[in-house]
């Protein structure tokens, strides 16, 4: 079946305890959203699944784990409090806030290079405000995404020494840390640098649910490379991303390559090509079904230049007084000095998980010609891997005999015990929240030692003894250390 449209996601994930709207009690916070029981495992197993892939299952990667709040001259040089910027608009009758650039992407086409000519208000003068519909816009100006904050009790609230930064991206903690890590783990290059963790930018127009807020969760790697070796280097973590989704359970259909045109890309981008998603499959044009769920860039040697001691920009001009260090790499090998390039998949656990759940979203009818939803998750990802349920809950030896069962899987494998309803609704609560595996306890449970394992997507049934039930279910489940 064709993806569900993502209000469709809103109501399950309420509904199962997947994600909530963020102080709800209080009449919420526009688009902040709290992760419920099953959320958070679901966020926690693609983190996981993330970090086995990406640091476990090879022999370049080391892992990190940043400050959130940096030394303000880190985003003074990684350009970020120049230019981390989107521009705005207002409509003056309305005094609604856009993003001009997302307007643009709304109307017949308006080329790059007319945007960087004309005015804005110029440009626009003949669009609609999508609140009012009428035609007064403000001048575009930038506004800087970052989230300031003060650092310390004494501090003035303008005093500039004491500015600091919740972090945008995670990038920026790992290229400070570039030499560290490399010593520290006596790495050559060609070596990898992964990080989990918040980020924060205060969006103009955050919204579809947690595809664009203004705290969420990065999973970024910066693998640094002889110049040179970049471009071969861009193109496999390319494929190994693609690769990646599909492998828990994306369709290649929702998914496609997007190459950034030249005039989109960052300033310290050579290339960059983006992994889209088809979140929203309900609109009307097919291209704009597509939006992105991560990026894979080729930022060259701009990080480590921009944050080393005194390097020379192209005009033989000194640009870093602040930094107490060169970050270049000596190759003992080549017996060459260089600034590595480097390669950055950048992905964003929040978007992941969104495209997860749509696509693991379907319906299926049944012999009662009743629709049941079935969330068709990737057993890695499943937050619950195994439901134990009881046939008869008055039943003292029914319901001992399941929670033992239950009480010994857990160690192992997520489980969960419910007798709060009859078989089938149980089934149904299982179906929708994605877990893999129900197991039933009968009254023929108590003569024959064992149980019946009902399987998630087929709704076949099969009889396995209790003493062979663990190693069954890890077979199945194919659960990693
Ligand atoms: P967009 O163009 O959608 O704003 P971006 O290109 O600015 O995204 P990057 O800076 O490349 O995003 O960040 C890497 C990833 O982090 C994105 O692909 C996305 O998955 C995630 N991400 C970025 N901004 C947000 C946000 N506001 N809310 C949720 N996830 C985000």
């Amino acid at each position: 079946m064709s993806a569900p449209n993502i209000e469709t996601i809103v109501s399950l994930a309420k509904r199962r305890g997947f994600v909530f709207p963020s102080s709800e009690i209080y009449g919420g916070l526009g688009s902040a959203w709290d992760y419920g029981p099953l959320g958070v495992e679901l966020c926690n197993n693609v983190k996981r699944a993330w970090w086995r892939w990406m640091v476990y299952e090879r022999d370049d990667i080391e892992g990190l784990d940043s400050s959130i709040i940096l030394n303000r001259s880190v985003w003074k040089h990684s350009g970020h409090e120049e230019t981390f910027s989107d521009p705005l608009v207002d409509c003056r009758e309305c005094n609604s806030r856009f993003r001009y650039d997302k307007l643009l992407d709304e109307h017949p086409p308006v080329s790059a290079a007319l945007r960087t000519l004309m005015q804005p208000s110029d440009v626009m003068r003949d669009f609609p405000c999508p609140n009012c519909g009428k035609s007064n816009w403000t001048e575009s100006r930038p506004f800087n995404l970052m989230f300031r904050t003060q650092l310390g009790a004494a501090a003035a609230e303008d005093d500039p020494n004491a500015l600091a930064y919740l972090r945008p991206e995670t990038a920026q903690g790992i290229f400070i840390n570039f030499h560290l890590v490399q010593q520290t783990m006596r790495r050559k290059v060609p070596f990898g640098i992964a990080q989990i963790g918040k980020s924060f930018r205060n969006e103009v127009t955050p919204g579809n649910f947690i595809f664009r807020t203004r705290e969420f969760e990065q999973m970024e790697m910066e693998y640094f490379v002889r110049p040179g070796e970049d471009e071969t280097a861009h193109q496999e973590w390319i494929d190994n991303c693609f690769n990646w989704y599909t492998s828990l359970g994306l369709s290649r259909d929702n998914l496609r390559l997007y190459e950034q045109p030249k005039e989109e890309l960052a300033h310290y981008a050579k290339r960059t090509v983006d992994i889209h998603y088809r979140f929203f499959p309900e609109r009307a044009e097919e291209e704009k079904h597509w939006d992105e769920l991560m990026g894979i860039a080729n930022r060259t040697d701009f990080d480590l230049r921009a944050h080393s001691k005194n390097p020379l920009d192209a005009e033989g001009k000194r640009v870093n007084p602040d930094s107490t260090e060169d970050l270049s790499y000596f190759d003992e090998a080549r017996k060459e000095r260089y600034y590595p390039y480097v390669i950055e998949p950048a992905a964003g656990v929040n978007r992941s998980v969104l495209a997860f759940l749509m696509d693991a979203y379907s319906e299926r009818t049944n012999d009662k010609g009743e629709t049941r939803v079935i969330l068709q998750l990737h057993p890695d990802l499943a937050p619950i891997k195994v439901a134990v349920l009881p046939l008869a809950r008055n039943k003292p030896e029914i319901v001992g005999m399941a929670k033992g069962i239950k009480r010994a899987l857990q160690p192992v494998m997520r489980a969960v015990y419910d007798d709060t309803g009859g078989i089938g609704k149980l089934y149904a609560r299982q179906d929708e929240t994605g877990t893999p595996f129900c197991v039933t306890v009968d009254h023929q449970s108590l003569e024959d030692e064992a149980v019946t394992v009902r399987d998630r997507d087929t709704w076949e049934q099969e009889r396995v003894k209790v003493a062979d039930l663990q190693q069954h279910l890890r077979q199945r489940l194919e659960v990693r250390g």
